[in-house]
């Protein structure tokens, strides 16, 4: 589980903290959703519990290890082995194979690949229907390229899987394609899945909403009525 106590984010030139969040438990395998406007620390969040950055005050521990407590190094390959991470602008390797690009983090994170990874790349490719492993990667349409990356952040079973607006790159069809299999893969690997998004039909499939305001959760019941159109005020007379 995700187990997150007093922890305070402040950067230079921001008064209040960018993140500033008393006390969260998630448990594991959980499949939640991150919300919240432009700056409210949704990308500092996601920094901090991938273990991307160090949590300056406060614990954040997954699973009892306090990431936190780390040292650079440690915390590195705390994340090659237990963080999947799926990016919005995809961050493939133009140049390579979609199964190339699936294996090529666990390539630079290990000394020599083992084989039941290639067998696990191939594997997934199929699953995220990729036919032609071999494809060059340009090639592929964005809804099939964020499969493949779908694909690389699951390959070495991590037990977190995040993902940053992952469908927000892509159409309807192509995004509505990757939320479902996000969710179904990480349900049978049993990984905690945390989704920064803005996506109605993303949020719509997961089990619980996290909704950041300025640093702070806000608890979902005082949220101001989603469905609420902003245009629904007449417009002033002028
Ligand atoms: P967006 O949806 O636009 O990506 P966000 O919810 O991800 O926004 P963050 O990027 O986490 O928001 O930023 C939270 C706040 O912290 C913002 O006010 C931002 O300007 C500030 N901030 C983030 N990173 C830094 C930094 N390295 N130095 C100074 N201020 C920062």
């Amino acid at each position: 589980d995700l187990d997150i106590r007093d922890l305070v984010v402040r950067f230079t030139g921001l008064e209040r903290p960018a993140l500033d969040i008393p006390e969260l438990v998630l448990p594991a395998g959980a499949h939640v959703a991150l919300t919240g406007p432009s700056g409210s620390g949704k990308t500092t969040f996601i920094n901090i519990v991938t273990g991307l950055e160090r949590p300056p005050a406060g614990r954040v521990a997954w699973g009892g290890t306090d990431i936190g407590r780390l040292g650079e190094g440690a915390r590195d390959r705390w994340r090659a082995t237990h963080v999947g991470l799926v990016m919005q602008e995809f961050h493939l390797f133009p140049g390579l194979s979609a199964l190339e690009n699936v294996l090529l983090p666990q390539r630079l994170a290990q000394f020599r690949l083992p084989p039941r990874l290639r067998a696990e790349a191939g594997r997934l490719l199929e699953r995220v229907g990729i036919e032609r492993p071999g494809q060059k990667i340009e090639t592929l349409s964005r809804g099939q390229m964020q499969r493949v990356a779908v694909a690389r952040a699951l390959v070495a079973r991590p037990g977190i899987i995040v993902a940053d607006e992952p469908t927000a790159s892509l159409d309807a069809e192509a995004g509505a394609a990757v939320a479902e299999l996000l969710s179904a893969l990480a349900g049978e690997v049993g990984a905690t899945l945390l989704v920064a998004t803005h996506d109605a039909c993303l949020i719509a499939g997961m089990e619980r909403v996290l909704h950041l305001e300025a640093g702070r959760l806000v608890p979902a019941a005082s949220l101001p009525a989603a469905s609420a159109p902003v245009s629904a005020a007449p417009a002033p007379a002028v």
